[in-house]
């Protein structure tokens, strides 16, 4: 590649035929014994043009080697550093309670803040892994339930995980929950300027607004399973498979949804929660790539 701008400076020296025929050192010493007849004329106007074609085939030289670089196609190198694009699905990290709604609280762990932090974290590495990631909240705001549903349920390939911090259970375990339709919803307050959920009953063929998990729900015990699977070998003592339990963010998600629980809030500090994202994050990225195709798992 680099020999083409030496080839190129040759072109140029013969597109002036004779430029090497009279040195330019000889033709300056008739020039200083002065001009008198028609040759030395013809001498000085052939050094100018040989003086100015030099000058240009130098300018024209020295703009080769950029001129090239940047017209020359990537080579494979510089396509290995070309991000890959994310062809995995959105993840929507749903950090639970915020604002009047505490969540669980130890001595000096509340479980809205540290299930925030975590979130942040998880959603950073997740990111690194090259996923495009939504948060339900980054602040101590506290969406109502159907809010939180309707950002997951904004795209067409995502999937949904809620945060929490436990009350109880060994601290440094995990576990990962699906929900189950078959009980009675528990009330729950929808804040003010929620979706309102579409109760239409006498239409059966529209899916009630608190059942629209249902017909995901087989897909959501997979990646729950999945997930748990990847956090029973990150963290010792938990169980090795998912728990199916009424969970009333998870009801309104219209797409693969689960919620993941971290014990707890009796730890003195919240460092071995927090400390808990980035093998989270990972067993969501594995558990993604699990559950899809070979060809469409994920960025990786
Ligand atoms: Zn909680």
């Amino acid at each position: 590649m680099f020999l083409q701008p030496e080839s190129r400076m040759r072109s140029k020296r013969q597109a002036f035929p004779g430029a090497e025929m009279r040195p330019i050192e000889k033709c300056s010493s008739s020039l200083a014994a002065v001009c008198r007849d028609i040759s030395d004329i013809l001498c000085a106007v052939r050094n100018s043009l040989l003086v100015v074609s030099l000058v240009v085939a130098a300018a024209v030289f020295a703009s080769q080697p950029t001129s090239i670089a940047a017209q020359a196609p990537p080579g494979p190198a510089a396509e290995s550093t070309q991000p890959s694009a994310p062809a995995g699905p959105v993840v929507v990290l749903d950090p639970a309670h915020g604002g009047t709604d505490a969540g669980a609280r130890g001595e000096t762990i509340v479980e809205k803040d540290v299930a925030l932090q975590i979130a942040r974290s998880v959603r950073a590495e997740l990111e690194r892994h090259g996923y495009r990631v939504v948060m339900t909240r980054n602040d101590d705001s506290n969406p109502s339930y159907d809010d939180r549903a309707a950002v997951a349920n904004a795209y067409h390939d995502v999937i949904f995980v809620s945060l929490h911090v436990a009350s109880t259970g060994a601290p440094g375990t995990v576990r990962t929950y699906y929900t189950q339709l078959a009980t009675p919803i528990t009330s729950a307050p929808v804040a003010a300027g929620a979706i309102a959920p579409p109760p239409n009953p006498s239409s059966p063929g529209l899916l009630q607004w608190e059942e629209a998990q249902r017909p995901y729900l087989n897909a959501s015990h997979r990646l729950a399973d999945l997930i748990q699977g990847e956090l029973a070998q990150a963290f010792s003592g938990s169980p090795s498979v998912s728990t199916g339990v009424p969970v009333r963010v998870l009801r309104s998600v219209t797409a693969p949804a689960v919620a993941v629980e971290i014990s707890s809030v009796s730890t003195p500090t919240p460092d071995l929660l927090t400390a808990s994202a980035a093998p989270l994050a990972d067993a969501i990225a594995l558990a993604i790539a699990a559950s899809r195709p070979a060809n469409s798992g994920g960025p990786r």
